[in-house]
Protein backbone atom coordinates (compact mmCIF):
# COMPACT_ATOMS: atom_id res chain seq x y z
CA UNK A 1 0.00 0.00 0.00
CA UNK A 2 2.98 2.30 1.03
CA UNK A 3 4.73 1.34 -2.60
CA UNK A 4 1.03 2.38 -4.54
CA UNK A 5 1.03 5.74 -2.36
CA UNK A 6 4.69 6.35 -3.53
CA UNK A 7 3.97 5.18 -7.13
CA UNK A 8 1.00 7.35 -7.42
CA UNK A 9 2.15 10.61 -5.60
CA UNK A 10 4.78 10.14 -8.37
CA UNK A 11 2.27 10.59 -11.50
CA UNK A 12 0.87 13.51 -9.57
CA UNK A 13 4.64 15.22 -9.01
CA UNK A 14 5.09 14.77 -12.30
CA UNK A 15 1.99 16.35 -13.72
CA UNK A 16 -0.01 12.85 -14.60
CA UNK A 17 1.67 11.99 -17.88
CA UNK A 18 -0.44 10.08 -19.44
CA UNK A 19 1.47 7.26 -21.69
CA UNK A 20 4.61 7.81 -20.09
CA UNK A 21 6.49 4.30 -18.58
CA UNK A 22 7.38 4.25 -14.81
CA UNK A 23 10.00 1.97 -15.27
CA UNK A 24 9.70 -2.02 -15.82
CA UNK A 25 8.84 -4.12 -13.15
CA UNK A 26 12.41 -4.99 -12.39
CA UNK A 27 13.37 -1.15 -11.91
CA UNK A 28 10.86 -0.48 -9.93
CA UNK A 29 11.25 -3.67 -7.77
CA UNK A 30 15.06 -1.75 -7.78
CA UNK A 31 13.66 1.48 -6.81
CA UNK A 32 11.06 0.77 -4.19
CA UNK A 33 13.69 -2.11 -2.53
CA UNK A 34 10.20 -4.61 -2.80
CA UNK A 35 10.07 -8.20 -3.60
CA UNK A 36 8.58 -9.25 -6.97
CA UNK A 37 5.13 -10.65 -5.10
CA UNK A 38 4.85 -7.12 -2.99
CA UNK A 39 5.31 -4.94 -6.17
CA UNK A 40 2.79 -6.63 -7.67
CA UNK A 41 0.70 -5.95 -5.11
CA UNK A 42 1.68 -2.36 -5.55
CA UNK A 43 0.96 -2.06 -9.10
CA UNK A 44 -2.87 -3.87 -8.70
CA UNK A 45 -3.85 -1.20 -6.51
CA UNK A 46 -2.46 1.38 -8.30
CA UNK A 47 -4.31 -0.18 -11.50
CA UNK A 48 -7.20 -0.36 -9.32
CA UNK A 49 -7.21 3.34 -8.89
CA UNK A 50 -6.16 3.19 -12.72
CA UNK A 51 -3.64 5.32 -12.24
CA UNK A 52 -0.98 3.46 -14.07
CA UNK A 53 -1.12 0.39 -15.88
CA UNK A 54 1.03 -2.65 -16.01
CA UNK A 55 2.67 -3.31 -19.58
CA UNK A 56 3.79 -6.80 -20.04
CA UNK A 57 6.78 -8.19 -22.56
CA UNK A 58 9.95 -6.80 -23.96
CA UNK A 59 8.81 -2.97 -24.35
CA UNK A 60 6.79 -3.54 -20.72
CA UNK A 61 6.87 -1.33 -17.95
CA UNK A 62 4.55 0.49 -15.58
CA UNK A 63 2.66 2.99 -17.92
CA UNK A 64 0.29 6.19 -16.88
CA UNK A 65 -3.22 6.08 -17.87
CA UNK A 66 -6.07 8.19 -17.41
CA UNK A 67 -8.30 7.43 -14.82
CA UNK A 68 -12.31 7.94 -15.45
CA UNK A 69 -14.53 8.83 -12.39
CA UNK A 70 -15.74 5.14 -11.81
CA UNK A 71 -13.79 4.09 -8.99
CA UNK A 72 -13.94 7.74 -6.97
CA UNK A 73 -17.48 7.76 -7.43
CA UNK A 74 -18.09 4.00 -6.41
CA UNK A 75 -15.84 4.42 -2.93
CA UNK A 76 -18.15 7.69 -2.15
CA UNK A 77 -21.42 6.05 -2.84
CA UNK A 78 -19.84 2.58 -0.10
CA UNK A 79 -18.57 5.12 2.05
CA UNK A 80 -22.04 7.18 2.45
CA UNK A 81 -23.87 3.89 2.19
CA UNK A 82 -22.19 2.76 4.91
CA UNK A 83 -22.94 6.56 7.03
CA UNK A 84 -26.96 6.35 5.39
CA UNK A 85 -27.41 9.24 3.90
CA UNK A 86 -31.21 10.14 4.04
CA UNK A 87 -32.95 11.71 1.17
CA UNK A 88 -33.19 15.30 2.91
CA UNK A 89 -29.17 14.84 3.03
CA UNK A 90 -29.51 14.12 -0.76
CA UNK A 91 -31.63 17.03 -1.68
CA UNK A 92 -29.74 19.62 0.95
CA UNK A 93 -26.86 18.59 -1.51
CA UNK A 94 -28.38 18.82 -4.74
CA UNK A 95 -29.48 22.27 -3.74
CA UNK A 96 -26.47 23.31 -2.79
CA UNK A 97 -24.78 21.95 -5.98
CA UNK A 98 -26.41 21.77 -8.86
CA UNK A 99 -27.99 25.40 -8.68
CA UNK A 100 -24.45 26.72 -8.83
CA UNK A 101 -23.55 24.30 -11.24
CA UNK A 102 -26.69 25.88 -13.77
CA UNK A 103 -25.13 29.29 -13.04
CA UNK A 104 -21.48 27.93 -14.31
CA UNK A 105 -23.02 26.61 -17.45
CA UNK A 106 -24.79 29.18 -18.23
CA UNK A 107 -21.54 31.32 -18.16
CA UNK A 108 -18.83 28.39 -19.85
CA UNK A 109 -21.38 26.78 -22.48
CA UNK A 110 -19.97 26.69 -25.87
CA UNK A 111 -21.45 25.80 -29.20
CA UNK A 112 -20.37 21.81 -28.43
CA UNK A 113 -21.35 22.01 -24.96
CA UNK A 114 -25.29 23.46 -26.49
CA UNK A 115 -24.56 20.53 -29.28
CA UNK A 116 -23.85 17.81 -26.03
CA UNK A 117 -27.23 19.43 -24.00
CA UNK A 118 -29.57 19.11 -26.80
CA UNK A 119 -28.37 15.44 -27.80
CA UNK A 120 -29.51 14.52 -24.21
CA UNK A 121 -32.74 16.14 -24.23
CA UNK A 122 -33.33 14.53 -27.45
CA UNK A 123 -32.68 11.22 -25.97
CA UNK A 124 -35.00 12.35 -23.13
CA UNK A 125 -37.70 11.85 -25.32
CA UNK A 126 -36.80 8.67 -27.24
CA UNK A 127 -36.09 6.67 -24.00
CA UNK A 128 -38.90 7.86 -21.33
CA UNK A 129 -38.88 4.56 -19.59
CA UNK A 130 -35.61 4.61 -18.65
CA UNK A 131 -34.35 6.84 -15.44
CA UNK A 132 -30.55 6.50 -16.48
CA UNK A 133 -31.48 8.63 -19.09
CA UNK A 134 -33.43 11.46 -16.69
CA UNK A 135 -29.98 11.47 -14.91
CA UNK A 136 -28.09 12.45 -17.79
CA UNK A 137 -28.83 15.80 -17.94
CA UNK A 138 -27.93 16.56 -14.64
CA UNK A 139 -24.54 14.62 -15.77
CA UNK A 140 -24.38 16.66 -18.68
CA UNK A 141 -24.97 20.14 -17.25
CA UNK A 142 -22.82 19.54 -14.85
CA UNK A 143 -19.81 19.00 -17.48
CA UNK A 144 -20.94 22.45 -18.92
CA UNK A 145 -20.10 24.23 -15.84
CA UNK A 146 -16.28 23.09 -16.19
CA UNK A 147 -15.50 22.53 -12.45
CA UNK A 148 -14.21 19.17 -12.30
CA UNK A 149 -14.93 19.29 -8.51
CA UNK A 150 -18.52 20.33 -9.27
CA UNK A 151 -19.12 17.32 -11.62
CA UNK A 152 -17.61 14.88 -9.74
CA UNK A 153 -20.15 15.80 -6.66
CA UNK A 154 -23.13 15.86 -9.00
CA UNK A 155 -22.37 12.24 -10.19
CA UNK A 156 -21.87 11.18 -6.77
CA UNK A 157 -25.41 12.55 -5.72
CA UNK A 158 -27.17 11.46 -9.28
CA UNK A 159 -25.86 7.83 -8.49
CA UNK A 160 -27.33 8.03 -5.17
CA UNK A 161 -30.46 9.48 -6.15
CA UNK A 162 -31.23 7.09 -8.42
CA UNK A 163 -30.81 4.23 -5.66
CA UNK A 164 -33.63 6.28 -4.41
CA UNK A 165 -35.75 6.55 -7.41
CA UNK A 166 -35.61 3.02 -8.42
CA UNK A 167 -37.26 1.72 -5.34
CA UNK A 168 -39.77 4.63 -6.14
CA UNK A 169 -43.10 3.66 -6.81
CA UNK A 170 -45.88 5.34 -8.44
CA UNK A 171 -49.61 4.86 -8.60
CA UNK A 172 -50.72 4.57 -12.25
CA UNK A 173 -48.37 4.44 -15.35
CA UNK A 174 -50.31 7.42 -15.86
CA UNK A 175 -48.86 9.03 -13.30
CA UNK A 176 -45.54 7.72 -14.20
CA UNK A 177 -45.61 9.46 -17.50
CA UNK A 178 -46.53 13.09 -16.45
CA UNK A 179 -43.93 13.07 -14.12
CA UNK A 180 -41.57 12.46 -16.51
CA UNK A 181 -43.19 14.60 -18.97
CA UNK A 182 -42.51 17.53 -16.41
CA UNK A 183 -38.82 16.43 -15.95
CA UNK A 184 -38.36 16.89 -19.26
CA UNK A 185 -40.02 20.24 -19.38
CA UNK A 186 -37.89 21.25 -16.73
CA UNK A 187 -34.63 20.17 -18.28
CA UNK A 188 -35.66 22.01 -21.37
CA UNK A 189 -35.92 25.62 -19.65
CA UNK A 190 -32.74 24.82 -17.72
CA UNK A 191 -30.75 24.21 -21.03
CA UNK A 192 -32.45 27.38 -22.54
CA UNK A 193 -31.93 29.63 -19.63
CA UNK A 194 -27.94 27.98 -19.74
CA UNK A 195 -27.80 28.54 -23.70
CA UNK A 196 -29.11 32.35 -23.42
CA UNK A 197 -26.17 32.28 -20.86
CA UNK A 198 -28.94 33.69 -18.17
CA UNK A 199 -27.07 32.43 -14.92
CA UNK A 200 -29.64 33.80 -12.49
CA UNK A 201 -32.60 32.14 -14.79
CA UNK A 202 -30.67 29.07 -14.43
CA UNK A 203 -29.83 28.68 -11.21
CA UNK A 204 -33.75 29.80 -9.89
CA UNK A 205 -34.75 26.75 -12.58
CA UNK A 206 -32.54 24.32 -11.46
CA UNK A 207 -33.29 24.73 -7.69
CA UNK A 208 -36.97 24.56 -8.49
CA UNK A 209 -36.29 21.63 -10.12
CA UNK A 210 -34.55 19.99 -7.37
CA UNK A 211 -36.84 20.55 -5.51
CA UNK A 212 -39.95 19.13 -7.50
CA UNK A 213 -37.95 16.11 -7.97
CA UNK A 214 -36.85 15.52 -4.98
CA UNK A 215 -40.81 16.43 -3.02
CA UNK A 216 -42.09 13.79 -5.75
CA UNK A 217 -39.05 11.15 -4.65
CA UNK A 218 -40.45 11.90 -1.34
CA UNK A 219 -43.69 11.32 -2.01
CA UNK A 220 -43.17 7.53 -4.05
CA UNK A 221 -40.96 6.44 -1.03
CA UNK A 222 -41.93 3.05 -0.14
CA UNK A 223 -42.68 2.47 3.65
CA UNK A 224 -39.33 1.56 4.48
CA UNK A 225 -38.34 3.38 7.65
CA UNK A 226 -34.59 3.50 7.43
CA UNK A 227 -35.37 4.94 4.00
CA UNK A 228 -33.14 2.82 2.21
CA UNK A 229 -33.73 1.34 -0.95
CA UNK A 230 -34.70 -2.28 -0.58
CA UNK A 231 -32.25 -4.82 -1.22
CA UNK A 232 -33.00 -6.01 -5.31
CA UNK A 233 -32.84 -2.57 -5.96
CA UNK A 234 -29.18 -2.23 -4.69
CA UNK A 235 -28.37 -5.31 -7.09
CA UNK A 236 -29.72 -3.90 -9.81
CA UNK A 237 -27.98 -0.43 -9.74
CA UNK A 238 -24.60 -1.77 -9.00
CA UNK A 239 -22.69 -0.73 -11.96
CA UNK A 240 -19.76 -3.44 -11.97
CA UNK A 241 -16.87 -1.39 -12.70
CA UNK A 242 -15.35 -2.19 -15.96
CA UNK A 243 -12.04 -4.96 -16.31
CA UNK A 244 -11.18 -7.61 -13.78
CA UNK A 245 -13.08 -10.02 -12.15
CA UNK A 246 -11.91 -8.88 -8.96
CA UNK A 247 -12.87 -5.61 -8.99
CA UNK A 248 -16.53 -6.82 -10.67
CA UNK A 249 -16.45 -8.95 -6.83
CA UNK A 250 -15.69 -6.71 -4.27
CA UNK A 251 -17.66 -4.17 -5.30
CA UNK A 252 -20.24 -7.16 -5.28
CA UNK A 253 -19.68 -7.98 -1.75
CA UNK A 254 -19.37 -4.52 -0.62
CA UNK A 255 -22.79 -4.02 -2.12
CA UNK A 256 -24.04 -7.11 0.08
CA UNK A 257 -22.20 -6.11 2.75
CA UNK A 258 -24.09 -2.92 2.70
CA UNK A 259 -27.61 -4.76 2.17
CA UNK A 260 -27.68 -6.34 4.95
CA UNK A 261 -27.07 -3.42 7.08
CA UNK A 262 -23.70 -2.90 7.71
CA UNK A 263 -22.74 -5.19 10.78
CA UNK A 264 -19.47 -3.74 11.92
CA UNK A 265 -17.30 -6.71 13.59
CA UNK A 266 -19.42 -9.99 12.26
CA UNK A 267 -18.25 -12.14 9.82
CA UNK A 268 -19.75 -12.04 6.55
CA UNK A 269 -18.76 -15.74 5.14
CA UNK A 270 -16.03 -17.68 5.86
CA UNK A 271 -13.28 -18.36 2.85
CA UNK A 272 -15.05 -21.38 1.58
CA UNK A 273 -18.73 -20.30 1.93
CA UNK A 274 -17.63 -16.81 -0.59
CA UNK A 275 -15.69 -19.18 -3.23
CA UNK A 276 -19.01 -21.33 -3.05
CA UNK A 277 -21.83 -17.74 -2.78
CA UNK A 278 -19.44 -16.31 -5.44
CA UNK A 279 -18.21 -18.94 -7.93
CA UNK A 280 -15.34 -17.34 -8.41
CA UNK A 281 -11.50 -18.79 -8.36
CA UNK A 282 -9.34 -18.73 -4.57
CA UNK A 283 -7.14 -15.85 -6.46
CA UNK A 284 -9.73 -14.16 -7.93
CA UNK A 285 -11.63 -14.27 -3.98
CA UNK A 286 -8.24 -13.02 -2.75
CA UNK A 287 -7.55 -10.15 -4.61
CA UNK A 288 -10.95 -8.21 -4.11
CA UNK A 289 -10.39 -9.27 -0.48
CA UNK A 290 -7.37 -6.85 -0.84
CA UNK A 291 -9.05 -4.62 -2.61
CA UNK A 292 -12.26 -4.46 0.32
CA UNK A 293 -9.58 -4.29 2.81
CA UNK A 294 -7.71 -1.40 1.13
CA UNK A 295 -10.95 0.63 1.10
CA UNK A 296 -11.76 -0.01 4.78
CA UNK A 297 -14.76 -2.24 3.75
CA UNK A 298 -13.71 -5.74 5.40
CA UNK A 299 -10.65 -7.76 6.13
CA UNK A 300 -10.00 -11.80 6.18
CA UNK A 301 -9.49 -12.87 9.62
CA UNK A 302 -7.84 -16.44 9.34
CA UNK A 303 -8.21 -18.96 11.73
CA UNK A 304 -10.17 -20.83 13.90
CA UNK A 305 -13.89 -18.17 13.82
CA UNK A 306 -12.17 -16.50 10.92
CA UNK A 307 -13.52 -15.43 7.79
CA UNK A 308 -14.17 -12.09 5.73
CA UNK A 309 -15.21 -9.50 8.83
CA UNK A 310 -16.89 -6.37 8.34
CA UNK A 311 -14.95 -3.05 9.36
CA UNK A 312 -16.33 0.63 9.49
CA UNK A 313 -14.99 2.24 6.39
CA UNK A 314 -12.55 5.49 7.13
CA UNK A 315 -13.92 8.38 5.44
CA UNK A 316 -10.01 8.66 4.70
CA UNK A 317 -9.95 5.92 2.24
CA UNK A 318 -12.66 7.35 -0.20
CA UNK A 319 -11.18 10.98 0.84
CA UNK A 320 -7.70 9.58 -0.67
CA UNK A 321 -9.63 7.74 -3.55
CA UNK A 322 -11.54 10.92 -4.90
CA UNK A 323 -8.87 13.26 -4.14
CA UNK A 324 -6.28 11.10 -6.23
CA UNK A 325 -8.80 11.45 -9.08
CA UNK A 326 -9.29 14.85 -8.85
CA UNK A 327 -5.59 15.81 -9.13
CA UNK A 328 -5.45 14.06 -12.19
CA UNK A 329 -8.54 16.50 -13.29
CA UNK A 330 -6.21 18.86 -12.18
CA UNK A 331 -9.27 21.69 -10.33
CA UNK A 332 -8.23 25.29 -10.67
CA UNK A 333 -7.93 26.76 -6.81
CA UNK A 334 -10.60 29.17 -8.08
CA UNK A 335 -12.72 25.57 -8.71
CA UNK A 336 -12.29 24.09 -5.40
CA UNK A 337 -13.12 27.44 -3.38
CA UNK A 338 -16.36 27.86 -5.02
CA UNK A 339 -17.27 24.36 -4.68
CA UNK A 340 -15.95 24.59 -1.01
CA UNK A 341 -17.47 28.55 0.03
CA UNK A 342 -20.92 26.92 -1.14
CA UNK A 343 -21.00 24.29 0.81
CA UNK A 344 -19.58 26.08 3.83
CA UNK A 345 -22.12 29.10 3.87
CA UNK A 346 -24.72 26.23 3.53
CA UNK A 347 -23.40 24.48 6.31
CA UNK A 348 -23.69 27.79 8.68
CA UNK A 349 -27.07 28.23 7.53
CA UNK A 350 -28.10 25.15 8.21
CA UNK A 351 -26.11 25.14 11.87
CA UNK A 352 -28.03 28.53 12.74
CA UNK A 353 -31.68 26.40 11.86
CA UNK A 354 -30.50 23.96 14.93
CA UNK A 355 -28.71 26.22 17.14
CA UNK A 356 -30.81 25.96 20.34
CA UNK A 357 -30.67 21.63 19.78
CA UNK A 358 -28.90 20.38 23.16
CA UNK A 359 -26.13 18.52 20.88
CA UNK A 360 -25.63 21.42 18.85
CA UNK A 361 -25.35 24.04 21.27
CA UNK A 362 -22.99 21.80 23.49
CA UNK A 363 -20.91 21.18 20.19
CA UNK A 364 -20.84 24.68 19.40
CA UNK A 365 -19.10 25.41 22.71
CA UNK A 366 -16.23 23.39 21.59
CA UNK A 367 -15.54 25.17 18.69
CA UNK A 368 -14.88 28.53 20.24
CA UNK A 369 -11.00 29.17 19.51
CA UNK A 370 -9.11 27.99 22.79
CA UNK A 371 -5.88 29.34 22.56
CA UNK A 372 -4.39 33.11 22.30
CA UNK A 373 -1.80 32.45 19.28
CA UNK A 374 -0.70 36.53 19.50
CA UNK A 375 1.41 35.21 22.78
CA UNK A 376 3.45 33.01 20.59
CA UNK A 377 4.52 33.24 17.52
CA UNK A 378 6.05 29.78 17.07
CA UNK A 379 6.04 27.64 13.77
CA UNK A 380 4.43 24.92 16.11
CA UNK A 381 2.11 27.25 17.05
CA UNK A 382 1.42 27.67 13.23
CA UNK A 383 0.92 24.07 12.59
CA UNK A 384 -1.66 23.90 15.65
CA UNK A 385 -2.98 27.21 14.10
CA UNK A 386 -3.89 25.24 10.48
CA UNK A 387 -5.22 22.21 13.21
CA UNK A 388 -7.51 24.41 15.05
CA UNK A 389 -8.91 26.12 11.39
CA UNK A 390 -9.89 22.46 10.46
CA UNK A 391 -11.31 21.67 13.27
CA UNK A 392 -13.69 24.93 12.96
CA UNK A 393 -15.00 24.02 9.33
CA UNK A 394 -14.94 20.40 9.61
CA UNK A 395 -17.09 20.89 13.17
CA UNK A 396 -19.31 23.05 11.41
CA UNK A 397 -20.02 20.61 8.35
CA UNK A 398 -20.33 17.91 11.24
CA UNK A 399 -23.10 20.36 12.90
CA UNK A 400 -24.79 20.94 9.93
CA UNK A 401 -25.17 17.08 10.09
CA UNK A 402 -25.38 16.04 6.00
CA UNK A 403 -22.86 13.25 5.64
CA UNK A 404 -22.53 14.18 2.17
CA UNK A 405 -21.67 17.51 2.20
CA UNK A 406 -19.63 16.85 5.17
CA UNK A 407 -17.54 14.26 2.82
CA UNK A 408 -17.54 16.82 0.11
CA UNK A 409 -16.22 19.87 2.34
CA UNK A 410 -13.44 16.99 3.72
CA UNK A 411 -12.67 16.21 0.10
CA UNK A 412 -11.88 20.00 -0.64
CA UNK A 413 -10.11 20.81 2.53
CA UNK A 414 -7.49 17.21 1.31
CA UNK A 415 -7.04 18.66 -2.50
CA UNK A 416 -6.38 22.13 -0.60
CA UNK A 417 -3.96 20.79 1.84
CA UNK A 418 -2.32 18.43 -0.79
CA UNK A 419 -2.02 21.40 -3.12
CA UNK A 420 -0.57 23.76 -0.24
CA UNK A 421 2.07 21.37 0.65
CA UNK A 422 3.15 20.77 -2.80
CA UNK A 423 3.58 24.77 -4.01
CA UNK A 424 5.20 25.34 -0.50
CA UNK A 425 3.02 28.84 -0.35
CA UNK A 426 3.73 30.96 2.87
CA UNK A 427 2.70 29.95 5.95
CA UNK A 428 -0.01 32.62 7.90
CA UNK A 429 1.88 34.94 10.40
CA UNK A 430 0.99 35.47 13.27
CA UNK A 431 -1.15 38.02 12.33
CA UNK A 432 -3.17 35.96 10.29
CA UNK A 433 -3.81 33.37 12.72
CA UNK A 434 -5.28 35.93 14.78
CA UNK A 435 -7.75 37.51 12.30
CA UNK A 436 -8.74 34.05 11.98
CA UNK A 437 -9.42 33.28 15.58
CA UNK A 438 -11.27 36.20 15.91
CA UNK A 439 -13.52 35.84 12.69
CA UNK A 440 -14.32 32.41 13.65
CA UNK A 441 -15.71 33.57 17.19
CA UNK A 442 -17.56 36.66 15.11
CA UNK A 443 -19.29 34.14 13.07
CA UNK A 444 -20.19 31.88 16.39
CA UNK A 445 -21.92 35.10 18.18
CA UNK A 446 -24.20 35.25 14.89
CA UNK A 447 -25.00 31.73 14.62
CA UNK A 448 -25.61 31.29 18.81
CA UNK A 449 -27.66 34.83 17.78
CA UNK A 450 -29.89 33.55 15.29
CA UNK A 451 -28.69 36.20 13.28
CA UNK A 452 -29.14 33.72 9.44
CA UNK A 453 -27.80 37.02 7.27
CA UNK A 454 -25.20 37.93 9.47
CA UNK A 455 -23.76 34.60 9.89
CA UNK A 456 -23.43 33.95 6.29
CA UNK A 457 -22.08 37.25 5.80
CA UNK A 458 -19.23 36.36 8.17
CA UNK A 459 -18.72 33.32 6.81
CA UNK A 460 -18.55 34.59 3.51
CA UNK A 461 -15.92 37.33 4.27
CA UNK A 462 -13.95 34.80 6.16
CA UNK A 463 -13.21 32.48 3.29
CA UNK A 464 -12.71 35.34 1.19
CA UNK A 465 -9.53 36.44 3.83
CA UNK A 466 -8.52 33.25 4.71
CA UNK A 467 -8.29 31.93 1.52
CA UNK A 468 -4.55 33.31 0.94
CA UNK A 469 -3.46 30.53 3.14
CA UNK A 470 -5.69 28.20 4.92
CA UNK A 471 -8.02 25.96 2.41
ZN1 LIG B 1 -33.88 16.30 -13.70
ZN1 LIG C 1 -11.73 29.61 9.56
Amino acid sequence: MQIARCIEAEVVRRGWPVGASLGSEGALQKRYGASRSVLREAVRLVEHHQVARMRRGPNGGLLVCAPDAGPATRAVVIYLEYRGTTLDDLLDARLVLEPLAAALAAEQIDEAGIERLRAVLGAEQQQPGLPAARDEFHVALARQSKNPVLQLFIEVSMRLTRRYALSSRTDSATEALEALDRLHHDHSGIAAAVTAGDSARAKALSERHVQAVTAWLQRHQRGDRSGAPPRQVRRLDLEAPRGKLAEVLAATIADDIAATGWQVDSVFGTEAALLERYRVSRAVLREAVRLLEYHTIAHMRRGPGGGLVVTRPQAQACIDTIALYLQYRKPSREDLRCVGDAIEIANVAKVVQLRNEPEVAAMLDTLDPSTDFAADEAAGEMRKAAVEEFRFHIGLAQLAGNALLELFLRIIAELFRRHWSSTGAQPPTAADVVAVEHAHLRILQAIRAGDDSLARYRIRRHLDAAASWWL
